[in-house]
């Protein structure tokens, strides 16, 4: 029989990627099968093993969301599959996270597990919001409360007399659909109408709001500003100080859609986060590797015969390199080769691989590269350029000019991410930014998108002069270009315009 595998039920932390704990990070790292919900961050998705199944058990926007008697059986499962799995949850697994249901059912079915906590929103959306949730001589205790009842008809917890009544900072949960009874049992109970109040929205995220106020009034206050879930009502003393950070982030209030691969829009999304942008996943791509199809095959068996490899992007070095191991094969076949890339991502991920780069053109451009190998090259070389399919035919265009040989290989083709194929009505007109990666990533949105007209407001940012040419194709020219190939590149032309803007 087939060990059970471990269930690790970990906290990730209140929205914020960067308050998840080391520990947390590293049974994702390590995982076979995440089960995650929708408070965790989806950066998180980009940190797990490749092989690592990504089983989303939460609710999003009306979508079918499981029950928890399916989570539970869910994770028995995949335990007894021999898999290690992450149970990523929100804040801290056992703050109204039902994290003890799911261990019930793992102690039932005898299967292991460890529990990583969490930070938790109930004090974290606080400490971010410059309210401390004790302070001396102002709040001697904290009480966490859901302001949600299993019944659903507009009532309080049954225990919310004795609450109201105690003295020091007293925080709800899930609570802002009932703010007017919470506000009133409050008043009713004994507490000064003057007291002070504050509602936080998407706590420790870029988009974080405030809205501060006394339980007069901070029900009307929360109302204007369109407070939304998930929020966190605080009351007592400590919702009248205001220790918020005095560091001002660069990118703060700007809004960026992304579109990209799952793994580049993480690492892009986590720059920008830090950074204090808001940002949006506008569309995933994902790719579908042809690199142990029957030509890659052929090809890794025939690397000696080549001189040089071109590779034009970091998936392609990341998908060669994978596809040579797999292969059965490893660098000693690469000996003699010369490595071209088109920039400085594509180096940067080459040198993980322990090669540098022989040539990178001083412009970042396809005709570039061609051109500058045309002019190292002696007439007995063979190329070769795996790449994704639909690649820049210009490259194709000076090579064949040049009667230079190459070989030009499908590694990999890059699609819409399944869950994406129908239409999804994603508005953007609150996007400052809308940023592209790839030409093929332009494509694919156009191809959704047909009849969208992307608003005047928006500046779109491409990466690099191919990419900007694939979308001038479609009737735009682009705003702003990186012609440094990488997540960085993209960053700082977007801070340099955002700058410039506020200035
Ligand atoms: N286990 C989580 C709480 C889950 S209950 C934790 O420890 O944080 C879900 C509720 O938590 C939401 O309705 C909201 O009240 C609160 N919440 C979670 N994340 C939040 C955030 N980033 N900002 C404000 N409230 C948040």
């Amino acid at each position: 029989m087939k060990k059970n595998g471990v269930v690790y039920l970990v906290g990730a932390g209140p929205g914020d990627p960067g308050l998840i704990t080391q520990k947390g990070l590293k049974r994702l790292e390590s995982c076979d099968a995440l089960v995650y919900d929708s408070l965790a961050s989806d950066c998180f998705l980009d940190k797990v093993p490749d092989h690592c199944r990504k089983i989303y058990a939460g609710k999003r926007a009306g979508a079918h969301s499981m029950k928890q008697e399916e989570i539970n059986r869910l994770l028995v499962d995949l335990a007894q599959e021999g898999l290690n799995v992450v149970r990523l949850k929100g804040g801290d697994p056992f703050v109204f996270g039902r994290g003890g249901e799911e261990i019930s059912a793992l102690l039932k079915a005898e299967i292991p597990f460890e529990v990583v906590p969490g930070v938790t929103s109930a004090v974290a959306a606080l400490s971010m919001a410059g309210i401390p949730v004790t302070h001396r001589a102002v709040s001697r205790s904290f009480h966490v409360m859901t302001g949600h009842t299993v019944s659903e008809n507009g009532t309080l917890p049954p225990d919310f007399d004795s609450f109201a009544k105690l003295s020091g900072t007293l925080v709800f949960l899930m609570g802002l659909f009932n703010l007017p009874l919470i506000v009133n049992g409050l008043i009713k109970n004994g507490k000064p109408a003057c007291t002070p109040a504050a509602v936080i929205e998407n706590g420790t995220l870029p988009q974080q709001r405030t809205v501060r106020g006394t339980l007069a009034d901070i029900e009307e206050r929360a109302k204007q500003a369109e407070i939304k879930s998930p929020a966190i009502i605080v009351a007592g003393d400590v919702a009248a100080l205001d220790f918020s950070s005095t560091i001002n982030l660069p990118l703060k209030g700007c809004r960026i859609g992304i579109t990209g691969t799952d793994s580049f829009t993480a690492r892009f999304n986590q720059e920008l986060l830090s950074l204090g942008a808001i940002t949006d996943s506008v569309l995933t791509l994902s790719i579908q590797s042809s690199r142990l199809g029957d030509e890659m095959k052929e090809v890794y068996k025939e690397l000696r015969t080549y001189s040089w490899l071109i590779l034009t992007s970091a998936n392609a070095v990341r998908e060669f390199f994978a596809g040579l191991l797999e292969g059965g094969y490893d660098l000693r076949s690469l000996g003699g080769i010369k490595f071209a890339v088109i920039g400085k991502g594509t180096e940067s991920e080459l040198l993980k691989s322990g090669f540098h780069a022989d040539y990178i053109p001083e412009r970042y451009q396809v005709k570039d590269l061609a051109q500058g190998l045309i002019s190292r090259l002696t007439k007995e070389e063979r190329l070769l350029i795996p790449r994704s399919a639909g690649g820049s035919p210009e490259l194709n265009l000076a090579f064949d000019e040049a009667g230079v040989y190459y070989d030009d290989k499908v590694l990999y083709e890059v699609v819409l991410k399944e869950k994406e194929q129908e239409h999804m009505e994603k508005s953007l007109a609150p996007l400052h930014y809308l940023t592209f990666a790839s030409a093929s990533g332009v494509d694919a949105f156009f191809q959704r998108e047909k009849a969208l007209s992307l608003p005047v407001s928006l500046k779109v940012v491409c990466i690099g002069d191919i990419t900007a040419k694939a979308l001038s194709s479609y009737g735009r020219e682009a705003d702003l270009i990186a012609s440094v190939y990488s997540v960085s590149g993209l960053t700082e032309v977007i801070c340099q315009d955002w700058c410039r803007k506020k200035e």
